[in-house]
């Protein structure tokens, strides 16, 4: 069901959408230069601050032989509290007592009492030599999500979180990195050397977690949010990990860890997917649990959050073996999940096959007389199994209403639009698939096995057929150019549609975009240096807890169906998740008017100001 609404035809349409990307151009062109001006301001107070240091310089002498000794102290807190959180936490920081000049530099940085503003400003100004990546957090954070200096060694200052000591994610040396610099307000290793994803060896990634903290804090603050109810919000209600073992075709059996995050149900049952991939764990299921949270209350479902998922690369499994890792998963929760208290559903590596398993093998735990009334303990099923009409589609459906919403309050013409997707999995090939169908041209699409261009247009239905013979993949498609990951993010477009996986706009790769739009169909596809940047360079962003909020909605309509036994017709689903995501959409852009603010922060506002009105009326038991 489409609503499109053509504000400009043909040509005239393509000249008003090539003028709006020269004025983003402008605005860029105008950001740089205050920007430059701001760095020239820098380096000149840079240079200030060193000729006050050289006098002072005997006396630093003396005090870094101290800042040795707090660093030493504040390592021990460290040890102390990894090994607290053992339990939750992936690996441990090792600190040691800083020897290097790179430890004075780190040990400065640290000390909350002694770094000045200055100090900070002079470290950052360090020229940018290599590749720079994130240490891995393991979860520094405090009651009201803010990064504390008691968890593990991380710093704050006024300006944030400016330093960071634990092991390197990116050299993965066991024991405290020495590799860093300060910049863009994290600690960042310039050993890194990148290299690109592929199924075998993807890369190891950043803290999610972090960015969710990042954006909450944000909208927290703006808003004045409660203290109380930050504090609750900032932390997950249930953590279940689940090792369990599964016999493989073979003989042999393998173990599996498992998760599932449950962060909040006041609004309603825990909800969200089960994805099954590499980098599963519980830093990335922590974060989408929460956004989860945010998402139902944007969009008015009486539903909580959750997000559960296993460590695996399904694609090395057979079927047989899939089904019975599900199984078994399934089982090892227990009643952990439960139609009426957390509801899985799709996400990455997972479709309605696997979530036919879940229900069948849920089913079989409880009495006979009981089955029919647990139909909806999972959503996203198949349609002979209780799925919904339209919920396949849903996700990629809801980002094209949006789609139409943006281009109606823009003036753009959607018709003659052009777009890329990463991703081609559900989300991704759905929401081309419908695009196109508005007469907008796909001109770029990559996944994990690769990336391809075709600026004369890429059939989607075409090559969501040709990827169907080949395990989903879209390498070697004919039609198209193989080209490689920069030229593919710096492909011109109207419309970027990210639909993988997180952190894939960062402050490396912000800057490639040559776009006037980012819909974000994935979860956190966008980190907050990312998301500055494209801010800075006039980008719009639909943000994620609302632009892939069609999954979430239609899994409610299904979960309503089980429980009334109805079956609706796909006109009728179009249509509710339409008026829902419309009228979100509306919210959402009258908060950021109101707050004068992005789109991000004010779904945050919207979703963290629907839970705390429910809290207040609540209250807190006893
Ligand atoms: P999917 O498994 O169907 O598809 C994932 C796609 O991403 C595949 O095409 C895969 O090849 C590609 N991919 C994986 N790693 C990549 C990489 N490093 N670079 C480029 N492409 C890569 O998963 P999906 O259900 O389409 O989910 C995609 C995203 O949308 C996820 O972030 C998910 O959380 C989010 N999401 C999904 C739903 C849903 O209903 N399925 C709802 C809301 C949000």
């Amino acid at each position: 069901m489409s609503t499109v609404i053509e504000t400009r035809k043909g040509k005239k349409g393509r000249n008003k959408n090539k003028a709006s990307t020269a004025k983003v151009k402008e605005k860029e062109t105008a950001v740089r230069a205050n920007h430059r001006a701001r760095n020239i301001a820098t380096v000149v107070k840079t240079v200030k601050t060193r000729q006050r240091q050289r006098g002072a310089e005997v006396g630093r002498e003396a005090s870094d032989a101290a800042a040795g000794a707090a660093a030493a102290s504040t390592a021990a807190t460290s040890a102390a509290t990894a090994s607290a959180a053992e339990v939750t936490t992936p690996r441990k920081p090792k600190v040691e007592t800083p020897r290097t000049h790179e430890d004075k530099v780190e040990t400065k940085v640290e000390d909350r009492e002694r770094v000045s503003k200055e100090e900070v400003e002079e470290l950052r100004e360090i020229p940018k030599t290599k590749e720079w990546k994130l240490l891995y957090i393991p979860y520094p954070f405090d009651d009201n999500m803010r990064v504390t200096a008691e968890s593990a060694s991380a710093t704050v200052t006024e300006t944030g979180l400016e330093a960071y000591k634990g092991l390197c994610l990116m050299c993965e040396k066991d024991e405290t990195c020495k590799h860093v610099r300060p910049e863009g307000g994290v600690w960042r290793c310039e050993e890194y050397e990148p290299r690109t994803a592929t199924a075998e060896r993807p890369l190891r990634k950043r803290s999610v977690f972090e960015n969710v903290a990042r954006q909450f804090t944000k909208a927290a603050e703006l808003m004045n949010l409660d203290p109380n109810i930050r504090r609750i919000l900032s932390r997950t209600t249930n953590e279940a990990v689940v090792n369990f073992p599964v016999k493989m075709d073979d003989g042999r059996v393998e173990m599996f860890t498992g998760y599932r995050v449950q962060h909040c149900n006041l609004l309603g049952p825990f909800k969200g997917g089960l994805r099954f991939h590499p980098s599963v764990d519980l830093d990335e299921i922590r974060a989408l649990a929460m956004w989860m949270t945010w998402k139902s209350a944007i969009v008015d479902i009486p539903f909580g959050g959750a997000k559960g998922g296993i460590q695996m690369d399904p694609s090395k499994y057979s079927i047989e073996e899939l089904e019975r890792i599900t199984r078994r998963f399934t089982f090892a929760l227990g009643n952990n999940i439960g139609p009426e208290y957390d509801i899985p559903a799709p996400d990455v590596n997972t479709n309605p096959q696997i979530m036919a398993w879940i229900l069948d093998t849920y089913l079989s735990t409880v009495p006979p007389q009981e089955r029919q009334r647990c139909m909806h303990v999972v959503t996203g099923k198949p349609v002979e199994s209780g799925g919904s009409l339209g919920r396949e589609k849903a996700t990629g459906q809801g980002i094209v209403f949006l789609l139409e919403e943006w281009a109606r309050e823009h003036e753009f013409d959607l018709k003659h639009a052009t777009f890329m997707v990463q991703g081609f999995g559900n989300v991704g090939s759905w929401a081309a698939r419908l695009l196109e169908r508005l007469g907008a041209k796909l001109v770029a699409v990559e996944d994990v096995s690769g990336a391809l261009i075709n600026t004369k247009g890429i059939n989607p239905d075409d090559l969501a057929g040709y990827a169907s013979f080949k395990k989903g993949l879209v390498a070697g498609y004919p039609k198209a150019q193989p080209i490689d990951r920069e030229t593919f993010l710096r492909t011109e477009a109207d419309i970027f549609i990210p639909a993988a996986l997180e952190n894939q706009i960062t402050a490396e790769t912000a800057p490639w975009l040559n776009v006037r739009l980012v819909a974000e169909g994935a979860n956190g596809p966008t980190d907050p240096d990312g998301d500055a940047i494209l801010q800075e360079r006039g980008i719009d962003v639909l943000p994620d807890i609302l632009c892939n909020s069609g999954g979430v909605i239609v899994s409610y309509f299904e979960w309503l169906q089980n429980k009334r036994s109805e079956l609706w017709e796909l006109e009728e689903v179009d249509c509710k998740l339409h008026k829902r995501l419309v009228s979100a959409y509306q919210r959402v852009r009258d908060t950021a008017r109101e707050n004068n603010t992005d789109a991000r922060t004010a779904a945050y506002i919207l979703a963290l100001s629907r839970l705390e009105l429910a809290y207040k009326k609540r209250g807190i038991f006893p």
